[in-house]
């Protein structure tokens, strides 16, 4: 097939995924770049099925066929490749984050389709950090939520009552300056809680600007640490976490401005996606934060009853 140019804008994706010898060509060249190989087995023997889309791998001990889907977040579902791949596109390319709602009305899937695509794209954004921070690093936490008074009761209560402040849910955030942050969902806001989390993202030796909270006491011996107090020098030369305030004000517009209510159960997820574009916000076009996303869809599974907590139904919603 003629070499089309990859996309770079969203209408340019639209078009693109459309066509089906694209969305092959595209994914093949991230997942398979040494050629394609059989997800199950790990084979290079295998046949393509052009009039299925689909190859039958030739291993005398597997013998199965598989998609482009197999063993990717798209796995077991009925929605189309170009949907799904411009769904991803806008999520990881607006500023704010794009509601289950939106993708719902914009691409002609039900509601719950929408909500299952865009969770299952989250978790592909979630790729488990693999570096620690480095530099000059800011620590701080924040609470998510808290607009339990408007939700109807039943609702109320599923949502988890944090430590302290009730129904908001405790962040921890670390940033490098100029560089990375991680944000994770804290189950309270203990010292030993706080302190393995750092000890965790941030390489020792570096200096750690963290607040004024006690819970960092102790982590002198591992880090240059000096501390922010906010009632007193709210910024004080190099000594702020301003980094992590401006990443917690756009993590709160995006929450409140794009998502309807974000339970607690489900907010390390919009965690993740909200630092993947943060992570990848300079230096590169849509087109090229759309390629480092696809490239980890790969061996990721996540089934409906995994990602609501339920045992019954089936793998799919309608
Ligand atoms: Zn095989």
């Amino acid at each position: 097939m003629e070499n089309v140019k990859e996309p770079v804008t969203l209408l340019e994706a639209i078009l693109y995924f459309a066509n089906r010898d694209n969305c092959r060509e595209y994914l093949i060249a991230r997942r398979w770049p040494g050629g394609v190989t059989c997800p199950r087995c790990g084979s290079k023997s295998v046949i393509f099925q052009s009039k299925h889309n689909r190859w039958q791998c030739a291993s005398h001990h597997d013998r199965r066929q598989f998609t482009l889907k197999t063993g990717t977040i798209f796995e077991d579902s009925p929605i189309g490749l170009d949907k799904w791949l411009a769904a991803m596109w806008q999520i990881v390319n607006c500023k704010n984050g794009i509601s289950s709602y939106e993708i719902h009305r914009a691409l002609g899937v039900t509601q719950k389709t929408a909500w299952f695509m865009d969770h299952r794209i989250r978790f592909a954004l979630g790729m488990g950090a693999v570096n620690k921070l480095s530099g000059e690093v800011e620590a701080d936490e924040t609470f998510i939520g808290g607009k339990a008074r408007n939700m109807h009761i039943a609702q109320r209560k599923r949502r988890i009552t944090g430590t302290g402040t009730k129904d908001k849910t405790a962040v921890m955030g670390i940033l490098e300056r100029g560089g990375r942050v991680r944000a994770t969902v804290v189950p309270n806001r203990k010292k030993s809680t706080l302190q393995a989390d750092v000890k965790k993202q941030v390489e020792a030796g570096v200096a750690l600007y963290a607040d004024a909270l006690l819970s960092y006491e102790g982590l002198a011996s591992d880090y240059a640490h000096q501390v922010v107090d906010h009632a007193v020098q709210y910024v004080d030369g190099k000594v702020h976490t301003n980094g992590l305030e401006n990443f917690w004000s756009m993590l709160k517009r995006g929450i409140s401005g794009t998502y309807i209510s974000v339970e607690p159960f489900h907010l390390f997820r919009y965690l993740d996606e909200q630092t993947f574009r943060y992570n990848h916000r300079q230096g590169m076009n849509d087109g090229e934060r759309f390629d480092v996303a696809v490239r980890q869809i790969v061996g990721k599974r996540l089934t409906f009853n995994q990602l609501t907590g339920k045992t019954n139904s089936g793998a799919w919603p309608n």
